[in-house]
């Protein structure tokens, strides 16, 4: 059976992406034949295990990795949209994540040093992708964090779908708040309304939380959607709540 999407990581230390394969969605993808992932040792590619860095031109501290291997490896891919992880790219996140999954094949160069020859950024790269601004050492954890963010959204890869539909930014939300077992834990109870049975209003109460959560943490979020008249209602709600409980401790100052 062909695999739905193929993922191929062309890396200094492939063997810091193979353990993540082994857990999760993402072993399960793989068992199921959805996802091939496909690592390439840059070292196999240069003249020698040596050869894949050399100094920079123009002088300065640090190396860089050559294009000769690079491109050698990229030919062994067969070519597919080839992403340079790298902290100039386009920053990652959950929207991003699921227009990648558009394309079946995905090519990741993981660089390391000072980075990859600029040349092959040029003329074979089609996108630069950070994954946030701060410097790894590598581009290896960076295809991790990639890696398995896009093999739990492939059919199959969770449990139960819905869970990762009702995750942080699937609906530009942040998740609501979960409980479990026991009911009360140090004087502190579960929220009687998890508790009643009522699934509608359960679910009402959980968009409400969500919401709550989100203008509070993250209020930049709720100024890209289009919220429903009931979130509407009840983000009002959740600031009248919100300046009620506010208003005792603001008293006598
Ligand atoms: N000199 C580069 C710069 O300042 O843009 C940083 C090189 S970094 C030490 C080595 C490699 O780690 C990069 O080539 C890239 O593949 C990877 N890397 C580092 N930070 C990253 C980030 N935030 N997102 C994605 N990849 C990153």
């Amino acid at each position: 059976m062909k695999p739905e999407w193929v993922f191929d990581f062309i890396a200094v230390f492939p063997e810091l992406i193979q353990p993540v394969l082994q857990f999760g969605p993402l072993k399960r993808v793989i068992e199921a034949g959805t996802l091939k992932v496909r690592l390439f040792d840059l070292k196999k590619f240069a003249d020698s295990p040596k050869e894949i860095d050399d100094y920079p031109f123009g002088g300065g501290p640090g190396m860089v990795i050559k294009p000769e291997p690079i491109k050698r490896a990229l030919e062994k891919t067969a070519w597919g949209y080839v992403i340079y992880l790298s902290p100039q790219g386009e920053k990652f996140n959950q929207e991003l994540a699921h227009r990648l999954l558009e394309k079946r094949h995905l090519v990741f160069i993981c660089g390391r040093y000072k980075g990859i020859d600029e040349r092959i950024v040029g003329r074979y790269v089609d996108m630069e992708l950070s994954i946030g601004d701060y410097i790894l050492s590598g581009g290896e954890i960076a295809a991790v964090v990639v890696l398995d963010v896009l093999g739990r959204l492939l059919p199959d890869a969770m449990g139960n779908v819905d869970s990762a539909k009702s995750d942080s930014f699937e609906n530009r939300l942040l998740d609501t708040p979960y409980y479990t077992r026991p009911r009360e834990f140090e004087g502190m109870k579960v929220p009687e309304i998890l508790l009643s049975g009522n699934h509608q209003e359960i679910e009402k109460w959980r968009r409400k939380e969500a919401l709550r959560r989100t203008l509070l943490k993250r209020p930049d979020l709720l100024e890209n959607i289009e919220l429903s008249p009931d979130d509407r209602r009840l983000l009002e709600e959740i600031i009248k709540e919100v300046l009620a409980h506010e208003r005792p401790h603001n008293k006598g100052n």
